[in-house]
Parts: structure tokens; C-alpha cells; sequence
């Protein structure tokens, strides 16, 4: 067995259905008395029931969340906290959201509780990612974990058939790439794999029924496992790749990791056998990258980066800024091999030997 350390970040996890229901009782025990509740304007209506839920401990609302967590909106939100005198937010959403709630309590030592609503898995990082003058800063810091995570599955049902398929995929990436991360540690391979297992079984069962109880816990279980993976290991081409694609290009968040993840699985399969091997074992498929290009075809997701904006001409910069900057990836960053898994990518083609090594 190689060599490993394992550190176990400090935080408390709350996980059932109608949990949030004790979140008055959760925040008495910590004795905090005046929560801001965080929201993006589409949940303003949830966060206004989760308000109404722990009575005079609200302190007020602030529902401006967007997506890659601008500086301009975390300012804002502060002084919203600072005029309320709130002893602690309470984020309520996806990764937006927890990413504001992160950025707030990193700067003002508020206590960051957080009710994830999708199958991101920031909750459980201290990876806090931050934009301001169009540029993407990402840090990682014990003080940016959140100490308390509320995971209600039924707040989940809401999240529509799109979403659900492309969160959970974007999910299954960070579990993908914890198995072959140089940090990988035993306890991160076995949540690797128990969680690929359950979102892979939940999210076929979503597709028919999207307040399945038992595949909506499942999939939010399987997201509790995957943030844990992100959070506690170093991500590869992969996580890179739709960070390119993201900051630079816009691309969304959720579909581009819903296109990349099988491309760059065949990219690195023959550099990560034993990780291959347990992708394959826990998805019960020979060719995990195929499995999971199947499931998304067959429920009607992104497999094209065209179809997210993508344009032919930018390809040359995402290889460039992959090269750029060296990070952990099991197979060596060949211009050739990249060019040809992003013109699958691009066209929407499946992952082939082509891309291989
Ligand atoms: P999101 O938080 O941007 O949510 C997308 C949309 O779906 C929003 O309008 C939101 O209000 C809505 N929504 C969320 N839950 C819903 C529900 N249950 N029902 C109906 N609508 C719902 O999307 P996301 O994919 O969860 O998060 C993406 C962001 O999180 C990105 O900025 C990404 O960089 C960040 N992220 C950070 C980390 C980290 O560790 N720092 C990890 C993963 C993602």
C-alpha cells in the first residue's frame, strides 16, 4: 500500500429528511441568535421559509447569491450583515450560495451554516473560488469550511431534471478524479466509490420520478461523499479543463463538467489503471467513461460543448492555458491528444481511442 496522510476536517453533519426542520434547535445549541439567510433571487421564497421556520433567531434575508461568487455581492452582503448585526448566515442553495455564505464568514468569522439544495458539494470544501474584474481566484483555507452542514433531501425535489443530471454528474467528477489524485488516501477511495455506486444508481431513477425519496437521498448522500473527495484531495485535467472553460469562455458551471468528465476519463485511463479499475468496479461498467456518456445521452444532457457557446477557435487557448500552469494529472498534457478529446468534446462525439494514449 503506498504511504499516505489523512486529515479529517472538522465539521458537523446533519443528514434526513425534513432535517431543516431543526435548524432552530441546532442554532439554540451553538447559542446563535440573529442568521442572515443567503439565497440567490430564484430561492428568495425558500430562504423565506427557512427563515419563518427559526422565528425571532432570524435576523433578516439577503437573496442576491450569483454564480462564481463576485466580490462586488459579497461586499454587499456584509453590509447587510453588518446592519442586521447577524451572528451567523445561513446559506441556502447550491454552490453559489455556499460560496457566498464561504466568503462572507472567511472574512467576517461569522459561522457559516449552510442547507445545500443541489449536488455541488462546496458545503464540505474549504475551497472558496471568488471573482472580481473578470478574473477567478480560487484559495483553499480551514477557516472557509463550513462548520455546520444541513442536508435535507427533500429540499432537493425542486431541482429540475436538467439540473439534477448535470449536478450530479458534475458530482461524480470530483469523486473521478479524487481515485487517481496523488493524495488519495484509503477512507477517500472508499467514498470515491460508494458514491459514484449511489449516484450513478439514483440518477437513472430521477429521470422518471423526480421526488423519488429514495433516490433524491441517495443522490445527496452521494454528493455529501464527492464534496468530501473534492475537498480533501487535489483535482486533475478534469476540474482544470472546466475551469478554463468556464472562466475564460463563461461556459455553465454544471454542463461543462457534464460534457468533460467521460472525454477526460478515456484521457487518462491508461495512465490510471488502478483508478480506472475502481471506477469500473463501482459503476458496474467495463468502460466507466462509457457509462456515463450513455446515461447522459439517454436522459437528454449536454454532451456537446458547442451547445453550451463553445466556438472552434478557442480551442487553441484552453490547451495553451492547460499548459500553461503544471497541476497533478495522471497522463502528461500532450497538445496533440488534448486538441483531439476537445474536438470530441466540441462536436459531441463520444469519448473514443482517438483520445487515448
Ligand atoms: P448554483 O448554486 O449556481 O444554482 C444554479 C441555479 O439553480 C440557481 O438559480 C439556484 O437558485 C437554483 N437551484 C439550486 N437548488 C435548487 C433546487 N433545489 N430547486 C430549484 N432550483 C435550485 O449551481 P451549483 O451547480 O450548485 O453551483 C455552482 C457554483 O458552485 C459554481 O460557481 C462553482 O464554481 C461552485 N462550486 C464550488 C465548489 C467549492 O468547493 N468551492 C464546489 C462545487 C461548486
Amino acid at each position: 500500500m503506498r504511504a499516505f496522510t489523512h486529515r479529517t476536517l472538522p465539521a458537523t453533519i446533519r443528514f434526513g429528511a425534513g432535517a431543516r426542520h431543526e435548524l432552530a434547535g441546532l442554532l439554540d445549541e451553538r447559542n446563535l441568535q440573529r442568521a442572515l439567510v443567503l439565497t440567490t433571487p430564484e430561492q428568495a421564497g425558500l430562504g423565506r421559509q427557512i427563515g419563518a421556520s427559526i422565528g425571532a433567531r432570524g435576523a433578516g434575508y439577503f437573496d442576491g447569491a450569483r454564480m462564481h461568487t463576485p466580490v462586488d455581492v459579497t461586499e454587499r452582503a456584509m453590509r447587510v450583515a453588518g446592519d442586521l448585526q447577524a451572528d451567523c448566515l445561513v446559506s441556502v442553495g447550491g454552490g453559489s450560495t455556499t460560496g457566498l455564505g464561504k466568503a462572507i464568514s472567511v472574512r467576517s468569522g461569522l459561522p457559516n451554516i449552510v442547507i445545500p439544495t443541489t449536488y455541488a458539494g462546496s458545503e464540505v470544501t474549504p475551497i472558496l473560488g471568488e471573482t472580481e474584474h473578470a478574473r477567478k481566484t480560487t484559495r483553499r483555507a480551514d477557516a472557509i469550511l463550513p462548520g455546520l452542514v444541513i442536508y435535507d433531501p427533500e429540499l432537493t425535489y425542486s431541482l429540475p431534471a436538467g439540473l439534477s443530471l448535470t449536478s450530479g454528474i458534475n458530482a461524480l467528477a470530483h469523486a473521478a478524479e479524487a481515485l487517481y489524485a496523488p493524495d488519495c488516501t484509503p477512507i477517500i477511495r472508499l467514498m470515491a466509490m460508494d458514491a459514484m455506486t449511489a449516484m450513478m444508481r439514483a440518477l437513472p431513477a430521477l429521470r422518471t420520478n423526480l421526488a423519488d425519496a429514495e433516490a433524491r437521498s441517495a443522490a445527496l448522500y452521494a454528493a455529501w461523499l464527492c464534496g468530501t473527495c473534492l475537498g480533501a484531495t487535489t483535482m486533475g485535467l478534469h476540474h482544470k479543463i472546466c475551469h478554463v472553460l468556464g472562466g475564460t469562455f463563461d461556459l455553465p458551471h454544471a454542463p461543462t463538467h457534464c460534457v468533460m468528465l467521460p472525454h477526460v476519463l478515456a484521457y487518462n485511463r491508461d495512465a490510471a489503471p488502478e483508478a480506472y479499475a475502481d471506477m469500473a468496479r463501482a459503476l458496474g461498467a467495463e468502460r466507466p467513461e462509457l457509462a456515463i456518456h450513455g446515461l447522459v445521452t439517454r436522459h437528454g444532457g449536454p454532451v456537446s460543448l458547442a451547445a453550451l457557446g463553445m466556438t472552434p477557435d478557442g480551442i487553441a487557448t484552453v490547451i495553451e492555458q492547460l499548459q500553461a500552469s503544471p497541476y497533478a494529472n495522471p497522463a502528461p498534457l500532450d497538445a496533440g491528444r488534448l486538441r483531439i478529446m476537445l474536438d470530441n468534446a466540441l462536436a459531441g462525439r463520444a469519448p473514443e481511442a482517438g483520445g487515448m494514449a
